[in-house]
């Protein structure tokens, strides 16, 4: 039997998005994640090309359904492959509906500039037709004497670090990694025994704002909002942080921190995630499970709306103030949100409140940072007189310090760590630290290295 195998990362080296690493173990090509790079990688242009032929990967393995771990799967099955694809169900189930309207966009934006998608609804199905799911900790062989397990990464729901095992050699892909201990998913599984590590870096540099205040925080901008008698406006991602923004809403409400107004839930897509999450509770932590046990609908309270239609989206406005609305996309650029910020932010009694990161270039960092007193939305000017609020909290990433103890758990077996899927200082910080606490060889790879690991 061949010795070396080797791991070529054509994407998530270098850059936060764009997960992709090929794995080839000799006589498999194995492909973890095949994620977007940014949101504009719509047209199936050559610059958008894969760096291999994608008719030769035997098997691709999923983490979690995030775009840029899963965006361009249509376009491997595209380009000819025809192997299987592997994941949790709930990875497989949020999936079917996150590249459902990734599709949409990316067709009306092609269509827009008149170029070729990316990929079609044809690419999508065939995809699913390759899709088979398993359940966290049950062993599956891929080929090649590989035995490969799902651990629990308690990112989003479904989740999962990729162990591979063969003989006694043991490598993990962790996809993202938890902010343990989050509100809805347990914690991170502990791993150990382990040879190499692929990991994430998004906050391989910094630590996260102190989050236990961020329910208060919470409370105290709906509350300011209430006595303004004001629309309080949340865009919000569609995937966990929705989720986890209702079952907050949820704990506040029921206990009386906050008054009872009507809260519009107005994303669908948010809404297709939350009923795959209500089919999913046997993943959640024990606390919640057993609230639910107990008879709480976590993601139901007294006066929530969820917004079925346009005509029902439009007709928010003319409703009874105070209220909130919950809407998408996350960052503004698309979706219902634009509307309503269209209607609110130009009147001091109202609030928009981001709970999630605002990249650089998108209406909601715009709007976050306030600069020009004004912003462009959709063929109109707006002025900024609405109070605009942030809580920083919530990530959904483990920070600097929690990703260095991570890899402490394993310190004594690692051979190697490398240090992927976050900005170049990111990761060679966390690389650094790795190195100089552990004592660890610690690897930054640049897109399309190729290394060598003993498996
Ligand atoms: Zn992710």
């Amino acid at each position: 039997m061949q010795k070396k195998s080797t791991i070529t990362f054509y994407g998530g080296a270098g850059s936060v998005t764009g997960a992709n690493f090929l794995f080839n173990t000799g006589n498999k090509k194995i492909l973890i994640d095949c994620g977007l790079t940014h949101a504009g990688q719509l047209c199936y242009v050559l610059e958008n090309k894969f760096h291999y032929n994608p008719a030769e990967i035997d098997v691709l393995i999923v983490t979690h359904a995030h775009a840029d771990h899963i965006g361009r799967i249509p376009q491997l099955v595209k380009d000819g492959f025809r192997g299987t694809i592997y994941s949790t169900p709930a990875t497989k189930d949020i999936s079917i509906v996150m590249l459902a309207d990734a599709l949409r966009i990316l067709t009306d934006e092609a269509d827009e500039i008149g170029c070729e998608p990316l990929y079609s609804r044809g690419d999508v199905s065939k995809a699913f037709s390759l899709w088979q799911t398993i359940d966290y900790h049950k062993t599956f062989i891929v080929g090649d004497s590989v035995h490969v397990r799902f651990l629990d990464a308690g990112h989003i729901l479904g989740s999962a670090m990729i162990e591979c095992e063969r003989d006694d050699k043991k490598i993990i892909f962790t996809g993202d990694l938890g902010n343990s201990p989050e509100l809805i998913l347990p914690d991170t599984e502990k791993i150990s025994n382990i040879d190499y590590l692929l990991m994430e870096s998004v906050y391989g540099d910094r630590n996260h704002e102190d989050r236990r205040n961020r329910r208060e925080k919470l409370a105290q901008v709906i509350r300011e909002n209430y006595k303004r008698k004001g629309t309080l406006l949340i865009p919000t991602f569609a995937l966990q942080r929705a989720q986890i923004l209702l079952y907050e809403i949820n704990k506040l409400v029921e206990h009386g921190y906050v008054p009872e107004m009507p809260v519009y839930f107005d994303a669908p897509l948010a809404q297709r995630v939350t009923t795959i999450f209500r089919r999913y509770q046997k993943l959640f932590n024990e606390n919640v499970r057993e609230e639910i046990a107990n008879g709480d609908d976590i993601f139901d309270f007294p006066q929530f709306v969820s917004i079925k239609n346009v005509s029902e989206s439009l007709s928010i406005e003319k409703s009874k103030n105070p209220k909130i609305i919950i809407a998408s996309s996350g960052m503004s650029n698309g979706g219902r949100i634009r509307l309503h910020e269209k209607n609110i932010l130009g009147n001091k009694r109202n609030t928009v409140l981001f709970i999630g990161y605002q990249a650089f270039g998108t209406l909601g960092r715009e709007i976050q940072e306030k600069k020009k007193g004004k912003v462009y939305i959709d063929g109109k000017w707006v002025r900024l007189r609405a109070h605009i609020k942030s809580i920083r909290g919530y990530s959904g990433h483990k920070d600097s310090d929690n990703l260095i103890k991570f890899v402490g758990d394993s310190a004594k077996t690692l051979q190697k760590v490398f240090v992927t899927m976050g900005e170049v200082k990111s990761s060679q910080f966390l690389a650094y630290k790795i190195k100089e606490l552990y004592g660890l060889d610690t690897v930054v790879p640049r897109q399309d290295d190729v290394e060598e690991i003993d498996f």
